[in-house]
């Protein structure tokens, strides 16, 4: 088993490399629009019969280096395998690049990549994070892109190698929320005021350029989006990666809702939904699937009906159990706890449900024991 990774590089380039690699784009689009006509009028999508009909033409057409033409008409030919692709024109926003064509230099990290008229050393402006996941790796792939705002990024591809899920010792639930964006089932929650803060000022801001409509609040206003794409992704990274740290602890799995069509399920206000909406659950989860592939965590998603009318302890299940978003008193037993933690405890115990978990307690004799029973901790009182 495998998985890919993509490390989006910003590059520096001179200004004379900046007029290259826009010309390069264009050959590229220019080189992918060609075979894409070629492969239509010849009825097909296979790379060896569309590569046998155009090569020749696309690189005297284009100008185009030998590899950059191979890796044009393999895109081409994988895009329109796609029905919806079918007709689509590809514009000069990014050009793929493979071992032979593209290298990184550690030493002085810089990128050597073959462009339109010439191979080119390009500077880049790199992190710590991107320095460290590049250390000691000879990518061999990489897609040269062009922002919407004018910057280059080239994003390498990196496959690492992972092994099988371990067994889980344990069991980390989930439940992902309004007042708390993700809250687990020993209690420890992500606030989301914050988040939510910064998310109503941009909110105002946006409001304010759409109703000037003009060129500059245009650009205000992609600026304001990427900024808010950016905090949102950097708290997605924050929430899962500390919730990854703790399941390998813990030797745990981690089980989450079943998030598929949470847009059209979820009953919330108007104000709620816009916020549900606004915040990208989709995205946490898929970091957190990711991630915890590579560090070999077992994910397993879970339907939540009724995670949050159920009181995790007694089982009973009753709408008003639930007295308001975070408030959780069950009308049974009596008993009180915050709703999201209560909603991750149900998570966590169809978790268990769903892949019992073992315990290894005497290592000597390999006796093993289920632990899925364990008494569960409440807090406030039952009366
Ligand atoms: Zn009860």
């Amino acid at each position: 088993m495998y998985t890919v990774r993509t490390i989006a590089c910003k590059l520096a380039p001179t200004e004379e490399q900046r007029t290259e690699l826009n010309a390069t784009l264009v050959a590229f689009a220019d080189a992918c629009n060609c075979t894409a006509d070629v492969a239509r009028a010849i009825h097909s999508t296979n790379k060896v019969l569309v590569q046998h009909a155009c090569y020749q033409d696309i690189r005297q057409q284009c100008g185009l280096s030998a590899n950059l033409a191979i890796r044009a008409i393999a895109r081409v030919c994988a895009a329109l395998k796609v029905p919806a692709k079918m007709h689509s024109v590809f514009a000069p926003t990014s050009a793929d690049y493979d071992a032979r064509i593209f290298s990184l230099r550690e030493w002085d990290w810089t990128f050597s990549m073959t462009l339109l008229h010439h191979r080119a050393h390009l500077a880049t402006k790199l992190g710590d994070y991107q320095k460290r996941q590049l250390q000691g790796r000879l990518p061999r792939s990489a897609t040269l892109v062009k922002r919407r705002d004018g910057t280059f990024f080239v994003h390498v591809v990196l496959t690492d190698t992972v092994s099988e899920p371990e067994e889980p010792h344990g069991m980390i639930g989930m439940d992902l929320g309004i007042k708390n964006l993700a809250t687990t089932d020993d209690g420890e929650h992500f606030s989301g005021d914050a988040v939510e803060a910064v998310r109503k000022r941009y909110g105002r801001m946006r409001r304010t350029c759409q109703q000037a409509g003009t060129k500059s609040a245009k650009r205000k206003l992609q600026k304001i989006r990427m900024r808010e794409s950016r905090m949102r992704a950097h708290e997605n990274h924050r929430m899962s990666n500390r919730l990854i740290a703790k399941a390998k602890d813990t030797r745990s799995a981690i089980a989450c809702e079943d998030l598929t069509g949470i847009g059209d399920r979820i009953t919330a206000r108007k104000a709620q939904r816009s916020r549900l909406k606004g915040w990208a659950f989709y995205q946490l989860r898929t970091f957190i699937i990711y991630k915890a592939k590579r560090e070999g965590i077992l994910v397993l998603p879970v339907d939540q009906r009724n995670t949050s009318r159920t009181f995790s302890s007694c089982g009973h299940c009753e709408k008003r159990n639930r007295k308001s978003r975070d408030e959780f008193v069950c009308r049974h037993c009596g008993y009180a706890l915050p709703a999201d933690w209560n909603a991750a405890k149900n998570i966590q115990a169809r978790g268990e449900v769903m892949h019992p978990v073992v315990e290894v307690v005497d290592a000597g004799t390999q006796n093993l024991v289920e632990t899925t029973n364990k008494p569960r901790q409440f807090i406030g009182s039952g009366s």
